[in-house]
């Protein structure tokens, strides 16, 4: 074990920990506890809370994105598929077309 980075605050102290914020390299005695992770100073661990309430805005943005496009993704599978049928019922090699007049039939008839 044993890391070669030291305290930013004391350069003969191994640092065992990072600051979630700046990354600077903090010992024991420096480091400062949050519920969400270590800060060198309440000023980092601040800016690492709003980043947080940042990131999870963007999440909520991207996901509703997501759902957007999956929908719309839907909404052209199915408008290929219609027009394909159509193709194979117009124009398509036989049984297609009377397999498909059946279906058609069943469902309208
Ligand atoms: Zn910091
Ligand atoms: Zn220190």
């Amino acid at each position: 074990m044993g890391s070669n980075m030291k305290c930013i605050n004391h350069p003969n102290r191994d640092a065992f920990l990072r600051c979630n914020q700046c990354w600077k390299p903090l010992c024991n005695d420096c480091v400062l506890r949050s519920n969400d992770g270590v800060y060198c100073s309440p000023e980092c661990a601040h800016k690492g809370e709003e980043f947080k309430i940042k990131a999870a805005q963007n999440t909520n943005r991207s996901s509703l994105y997501w759902k957007f496009r999956t929908l719309r993704k839907f909404a052209i599978g199915v408008t290929m598929g219609v027009v394909i049928l159509y193709i194979l019922w117009i124009w398509g090699p036989e049984p297609i077309p009377s397999i498909l007049s059946s279906i058609i039939d069943r469902i309208f008839g």
